[in-house]
């Protein structure tokens, strides 16, 4: 099976259903880098393709890049780093240390950038956030066919490096520290980034099911989110989609191309409100696709892979289904751990709280330092703002994080001019 064509690509083998393999066709997926990936089904067919001894080699995945280049053992860092993608920073101290490369960090970028702040941009996985997995997105400004959001992303990451800014790929921000008038961020790997103001711009992460077998089958039949790059491997298949918002919609629509059914499952009695009615119109026209409503999973089946799973339909009874490919779609939760000890203010879901949303009685908070009120998307420690999906009452939608990410960055000029930090 190939996930896409061509000699001059990047070409992938390893065995079906194997986390780390999901791993690499996610990230070159969202990436936008052209890849083929290769199915090993026999060890037979692991030698004469891969060069390997056998389906256990601990050698697979292999990966081999168009140079010729052979990665043994491939993994999305080891790619990554061999592809010229990891970078360290070139500054001690920034302007601006934006952190997530969704549309909102993306967007801070730019702005940050063109306007000549010096500006660093940490992305933990790959570009494009949750925009990046969405194989379509139709109501953005300006793309009356639609676009891809792995590309809208890699356009605008171009645009981002164009202007300067530096993008740190496969960095993760894990703990903040402000201090003497600026933030210091802990890094995943070790290190820190230093900078005068912040963006937080991390997003959601997606909910999981909490069911027994999750995490030994989460890539391997199981996935979170759209998984984009998988729908050219659901050839034939009866492929499943849990949720009922604009993502499991979308999501739905791009794997009814190729698989031979979709069934989309959801708890709820209909369609999020948040689903576009250009969405439900459309999967309802689709022949091979199915709505149910009212059901619930209730257990993960299968050892290595997912084999099926066992669902309580809308009469109550509960069904087992036989499939490999379940995807979950079912809304997220704030990616804010970076902020524990910090005294940011979260509200009880732990989005951030930014702005008007922080004053009681027309009053900031206690430990508010400044005369002035927090800025609109400023959160409750002066200079470190946060904008798109992690700000509390975001409005979830890639043109809103986009404004907000262009929006916080005028804020940055304001906090710099008024601490006697700004150029100008
Ligand atoms: C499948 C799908 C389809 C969608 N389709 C549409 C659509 O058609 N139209 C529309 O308007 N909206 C759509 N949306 C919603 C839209 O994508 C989101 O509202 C938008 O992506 C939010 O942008 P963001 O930058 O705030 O956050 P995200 O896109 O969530 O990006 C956050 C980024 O931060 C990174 N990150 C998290 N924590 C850290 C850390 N500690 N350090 C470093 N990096 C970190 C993450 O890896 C991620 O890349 C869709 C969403 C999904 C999932």
């Amino acid at each position: 099976m190939s996930a896409s064509g061509g000699l001059d690509v990047i070409q992938v083998f390893g065995r079906p259903n194997s986390p780390d393999g999901y791993d690499i066709r996610d990230f070159l997926g969202r990436s936008v880098v052209e890849f083929t990936w290769t199915d090993l089904i026999s060890d037979d067919d692991a030698r004469a393709r891969a060069g390997v001894m056998g389906l256990d080699d601990p050698r697979l995945p292999v990966c081999v890049l168009p140079d010729g280049l052979r990665i043994e053992s491939a993994t999305v860092r080891n790619i990554a780093g061999h592809l010229g993608w990891l970078t360290a920073p070139s500054a001690t101290t920034y302007d601006v240390s934006i952190y997530g490369a969704g549309p909102a960090g993306l967007s801070a970028a730019v702005y940050a950038a063109s306007e000549g702040l010096s500006t660093v941009l940490l992305e933990r996985q790959a570009v494009g956030g949750q925009a990046g997995t969405s194989s379509l997105i139709e109501n953005y400004l300006g793309f009356p066919g639609g676009i891809s959001g792995a590309h809208l992303a890699e356009r605008a990451r171009q645009q981002a490096v164009a202007f300067g800014a530096e993008i740190l790929l496969l960095q993760e921000g894990v703990k903040a520290t402000f201090r003497d008038g600026g933030i210091v961020v802990d890094l995943a790997g070790g290190g820190t980034m230093a900078a005068r103001t912040n963006i937080c711009a991390t997003g959601v992460e997606y909910n999981r099911l909490n069911l027994a077998g999750e995490d030994r089958l989460a890539g391997a039949g199981l996935y979170y989110g759209a998984g984009a790059a998988e729908a050219p491997l659901c050839s034939g298949e009866d492929v499943y989609v849990l949720g009922g918002g604009n993502s499991a919609g979308q999501a739905a629509l791009h794997m009814a191309a190729y698989a031979r059914t979709v069934t989309v499952m959801m708890r709820a009695a209909r369609p999020a409100a948040s689903m576009s009615a250009y969405l439900l119109d459309r999967l309802t026209a689709t022949p091979n696709v199915v709505i149910r409503v009212r059901s619930t999973v209730t257990k993960l089946e299968g050892d290595e892979y997912l084999t099926g799973f066992r669902v309580r339909t809308e009469n109550d009874d509960e069904v087992g289904i036989e499939t490999t490919r379940l995807f979950v779609l079912i809304g997220g939760r704030p990616n804010t751990e970076w902020a524990n000890d910090t005294g940011i203010i979260r509200d009880a879901n732990d989005y951030l709280l930014t702005g008007p949303d922080l004053l009681v009685n027309g009053r900031p908070p206690a430990h508010w330092p400044l005369d002035r009120q927090p800025y609109h998307l400023e959160t409750s420690v002066p200079g470190s703002f946060a904008v798109g999906d992690v700000r509390h009452g975001s409005i979830k939608r890639v043109a809103s994080a986009v404004g907000e990410g262009a929006m916080a960055v005028s804020l940055v000029h304001r906090y710099l001019e008024e601490t006697g930090q700004s150029d100008d």
